[in-house]
């Protein structure tokens, strides 16, 4: 059985209406693991919807974490705001309404276009809302047993003074530390480090609880079924630990199914990222992977498994591979060992798999249609030349724009450099060609000038005109992507020339031959 349907199984047992929740913390870039969070969440979501539950997944954006330091990719005067909640501190570019909207916007719009069916909470918006009074209320009097279960299950010292809520600085912005003798429900008094003493109300966004107690807080808040987490927050002692003594003995509610999972590590070193100096972001990831392969590369693996992300040829593998079991999905031909990544190809589609199998254009065959064309519309114009598009449907279509927007996206930010190339206008000023070169193309000419201008013909004309020919095979194809673009190799030349216009290509070759 696929593991997000062993989960599902689990959690659709354990209420009527099950609640999966997922979240992020935009204090910064966000990383490409970020992305196996949601989708591992959508993924049980919509298993246990095929189960015939009412189920929900909500997605909580921690707006109301401090600014931990001035990160590298900010600019120097962000010093100052070090210390704040980040949807009270100004957005870098100055195009969004504060700093936690500017790193989680691109992210929210990319889970909307993987599919993710999920309610976007602000966790800030809680805190103004009252959502979190009570139990901040349970923090306050039962703040003695919270620092003994700190200590029991972390192992780390008991710290007298210990704070489980942080009242935020009316003067200076930033959180600080309460009077823990002045708490009367709903207010607490607070003296800060600026100088300024002032009152929180808990029932206002006045102040946050600290992360150990405000992930069990959530809990009881939502009545959480199940949520995935990254693995760090389940090792022993860790905060998914405390989090369920806390849930339990404090709050009186039950932990959440904890779904951890390992993180994405990156392959491909020196494949840095252009402008930020890091290497692959969330976003780029789902800039260069179509969304349909972006959630079948993170389901074909249970979450307690590392992926290894290749955003090198890495890429294309895994779009073939999506699209090959897409092909096993609908021909029902598959082998044992493909079940699971079959049933992930199932998963990847919210359990909502089209009627019928949706046109295929691989992403390695885009990845060279791209480079010869500028536009869409442009390459849509070569498929026509090369495939069979006459069934293409509008959502068809659609995938393919999609796929050409990720294709040249990776071409222009991950791709090696041996996979990319320009057809150059005219015969590349540095091609040289012997006597043998120009007999080569006059025969190529000769025979192609009546041929079938598809890609088996191409590829049978090439390799026989080699064979015959003084120069041989290995040389020609050398001279002919010579002058077609100015390189040593390049794509399969068979489907490369018929995506080209006939008379183009033996136009080249006459020039070529004389
Ligand atoms: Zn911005
Ligand atoms: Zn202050």
């Amino acid at each position: 059985m696929h593991w997000a349907d062993v989960i599902a199984e689990e959690v659709a047992g354990t209420c009527e209406r099950p609640l999966i929740a997922t979240g992020i913390s935009p204090t910064g870039i966000i990383h490409v693991g970020s992305l196996r969070e949601a989708i591992t969440g959508e993924s049980v979501r919509s298993a246990v919807e095929s189960k015939g539950k009412d189920v929900r997944l909500i997605y909580l954006i921690d707006s109301f974490d401090p600014l931990r330091k001035c990160y590298d990719f900010l600019p120097k005067e962000y010093e100052k705001y070090t210390g704040m909640p980040i949807y009270k501190i100004p957005c870098p570019c100055g195009k969004h309404d504060n700093y936690a909207h500017h790193f989680v916007q691109p992210f929210l719009d990319a889970v909307a276009s993987l599919n993710v069916k999920c309610d976007i909470i602000w966790t800030h918006e809680l805190y103004e809302q009252g959502k979190f009074a009570e139990a901040i209320d349970l923090t306050f009097k039962k703040r003695e047993q919270i620092i003994n279960i700190l200590h029991e299950v972390s192992g780390k010292e008991a710290k007298e003074d210990y704070a489980p809520y942080n009242p935020l600085c009316e003067e200076c912005g930033r959180f600080t530390d309460p009077d823990f003798d002045s708490y009367s429900f709903p207010t607490v008094e607070y003296h800060c480090k600026c100088g300024h003493h002032g009152t929180a109300d808990v029932r206002k966004g006045d102040g946050k609880l600290t992360w150990r107690l405000e992930w069990p807080a959530k809990w009881f808040i939502f009545g959480t079924s199940a949520e995935p987490f990254g693995k760090d927050h389940a090792a022993a002692g860790g905060s998914y630990d405390t989090g369920k003594r806390i849930a339990k003995e404090i709050f009186g509610t039950e932990p959440p199914l904890p779904i951890p999972y390992e993180f994405v590590q990156l392959r491909g070193v020196g494949q840095m990222h252009k402008s930020l100096g890091c290497s692959v972001t969330g976003l780029d990831a789902i800039n260069m992977t179509p969304p349909e392969v972006l959630n079948y590369l993170f389901l074909r693996v249970n979450p307690n498994k590392s992926i290894e992300y290749d955003p090198g040829m890495g890429t294309l593998d895994m779009a073939d591979e999506y699209d090959r079991m897409e092909r096993a999905f609908f021909s029902k031909e598959f082998t044992e060992a493909e079940e699971n990544n079959v049933r992930a190809y199932e998963i990847a589609q919210h359990n909502r798999v089209p009627s019928k199998i949706p046109l295929q254009v691989s992403c390695r065959h885009l990845a060279n249609i791209v480079q010869m064309a500028g536009t869409f519309e442009g390459a849509l114009e070569i498929l026509n030349r090369t495939d069979d598009m006459s069934s293409a449907s509008e959502e068809d279509l659609e995938r393919l724009r999609r796929r050409s927007e990720c294709v040249r996206y990776w071409l222009n930010g991950f791709a090696p450099d041996q996979i990319k190339f320009s057809v150059f206008p005219t015969i590349p000023a540095d091609a040289v060609l012997s006597m043998t070169d120009k007999a080569f193309f006059q025969e190529l000419v000769r025979r192609m000038n009546d041929c079938n201008w598809d890609s088996e013909t191409i590829s049978e004309i090439i390799s026989d005109t080699g064979k015959t020919s003084p120069i041989g095979t290995k040389a020609g194809y050398k001279v002919i992507y010579s002058v077609l673009i100015g390189k040593q190799a390049g794509p399969r030349l068979g489907p490369f020339l018929a995506s080209m216009d006939k008379h183009f290509v033996i136009n080249r070759f006459i020039q070529a031959s004389s």
